[in-house]
């Protein structure tokens, strides 16, 4: 991989510092608070490419050197690690052991397990098997004044008191620097599958979407693709798509179970009239997981999309998507139909971004009763911190305090959040 895609742009920070312990990471942040310097803390440096970029320039502080499995106590279903290791990494040392961290994590390969939490991201499997913030137990991190403290523990009944990790998840370096993490993990799956069915009109696929809500066994993932880029997916055939897209099912535990479940839809699909659903076959099944959890990496500046996500209440998916259709008919919608998140990418020069996001985008996500949030943009399109996160909401008056109480000094990824 060429050395620009392994981290973020060098530019926006004035030196990248990579400490070897927490100890060195306590040392950087407080000798930064000390100088008023703003600090990054950096994983693999991913979100940086799809374009959320520093908000000012400041150290890099990378926790690549923080790599390490603290302890994996497979009896107990947990394992601790430090912030810096991939989520690859970790998987790996895991199937040692046939368990699994089961949160579907974009380009695992870079991303790192502070990244994960910090960042928050999700994928399909979101619907049965939960986020990140389902698996964290405890952490250890390094607040803004350089002092070590921790949250939860290594066991997953651990101490009362207020709910610490939660705090952890999507803060998105602003009030921590993560440096080691805690997390519930699970056996491995004997069997999985995904079913993909062709939607001819709006009302059938709601039909589907509601039949499926009710499944006594429910499915791990329901998406709804549609647009361009999944017209040209080699994964999944696209000869019976409609133009409502095509509807991704996946389900997963033993083998009959699995065997169950599909039957199960296949009736749902024959009573609505639909031909039988594709199955992907087994092999491709991690792929297309991973193809619908990752944002596509820019080759290049100029071709960089705009990516906006939508979250909606799970019964507006479908007219919600049709609205973006009506809006612009060459938009692709990936959409985690059974969590109520699309995301949409769209091709807007970095001139017309802002317009497009604040005059059209989030009046429509407000109409469908949803909030829109910029992913990646155009390169150049200057986005502020309103454009990308939309009004701050009510709690930012408390947020506000927590940041506050955390880093006095505002060092910690000083305007990465739309409230700080
Ligand atoms: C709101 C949001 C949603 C996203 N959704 C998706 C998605 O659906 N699919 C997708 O492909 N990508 C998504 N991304 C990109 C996502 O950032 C990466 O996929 C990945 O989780 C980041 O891991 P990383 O190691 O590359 O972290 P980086 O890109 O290096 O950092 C990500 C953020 O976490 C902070 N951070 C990193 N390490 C630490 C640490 N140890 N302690 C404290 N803070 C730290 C950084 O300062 C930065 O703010 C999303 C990003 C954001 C912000």
């Amino acid at each position: 991989m060429p050395p620009n895609k392994q981290m973020p742009d060098p530019l926006l920070f004035t030196e990248t510092i990579s400490p070897t312990d927490e100890a060195g990471v306590a040392e950087a942040v407080r000798r930064a608070a000390e100088e008023g310097k703003p600090v990054w803390p950096l994983g693999g440096g991913t979100s940086f490419e799809c374009g959320l970029h520093a908000a000012k320039s400041g150290v890099g502080l990378s926790l690549a050197k923080l790599n390490r499995v603290v302890d994996h106590a497979d009896q107990d279903l947990t394992v601790t690690a430090e912030t810096g290791m991939t989520a690859a990494a970790l998987a790996k040392t895991l199937a040692v052991k046939r368990q699994r961290l089961p949160v579907d994590v974009p380009q695992p390969e870079r991303t790192t397990l502070g990244g994960l939490v910090a960042a928050n991201p999700a994928g399909p499997r979101r619907y049965g098997l939960g986020t990140i913030r389902d698996y964290l137990i405890g952490f250890r991190a390094v607040d803004g004044q350089g002092t070590v403290f921790a949250g939860g523990g290594r066991v997953v009944k651990n101490a009362a008191g207020y709910d610490l990790c939660r705090l952890m998840v999507g803060s998105r370096g602003a009030l921590a620097v993560l440096t080691q993490v805690t997390f519930m993990v699970r056996p491995e799956v004997e069997a999985e599958t995904i079913l993909a069915v062709g939607l001819p009109d709006d009302q059938t696929a709601e039909h589907l979407l509601a039949g499926l809500a009710q499944m006594q066994n429910p499915p791990v993932a329901i998406d709804l693709v549609a647009g361009p880029s999944w017209r040209n997916e080699p994964m999944v055939s696209w000869v019976d798509a409609g133009p409502s897209g095509r509807l991704l099912v996946g389900f997963e535990g033993t083998k009959p179970e699995v065997a169950g479940m599909s039957e199960a839809f296949a009736i749902a699909c024959r009573r609505l009239g639909l031909p039988a659903p594709e199955m992907i076959s087994s092999g491709k099944v991690d792929s297309l997981y991973r193809r619908l959890t990752e944002l596509p990496v820019p080759s290049s500046d100029t071709e960089r999309p705009l990516i906006v996500r939508i979250g909606v209440l799970p019964s507006a998916v479908v007219p919600t998507a049709r609205r973006l259709r009506e809006l612009d008919a060459s938009c692709t919608v990936e959409a985690h139909a059974g969590d109520g998140i699309l995301r949409v990418r769209f091709t807007r020069s970095a001139e017309e971004t802002k317009k497009f996001v604040t005059e059209q985008l989030r009046p429509l996500a407000a109409s469908v009763g949803g909030v829109a949030t910029v992913l990646a943009a155009p390169a150049g399109a200057g986005l502020d911190r309103q454009t990308i996160w939309g009004p701050p909401g009510d709690g930012a008056s408390v947020m506000r305090a927590l940041k506050d109480r955390l880093d006095p000094k505002g060092v910690l990824s000083p305007g990465g959040m739309a409230f700080c």
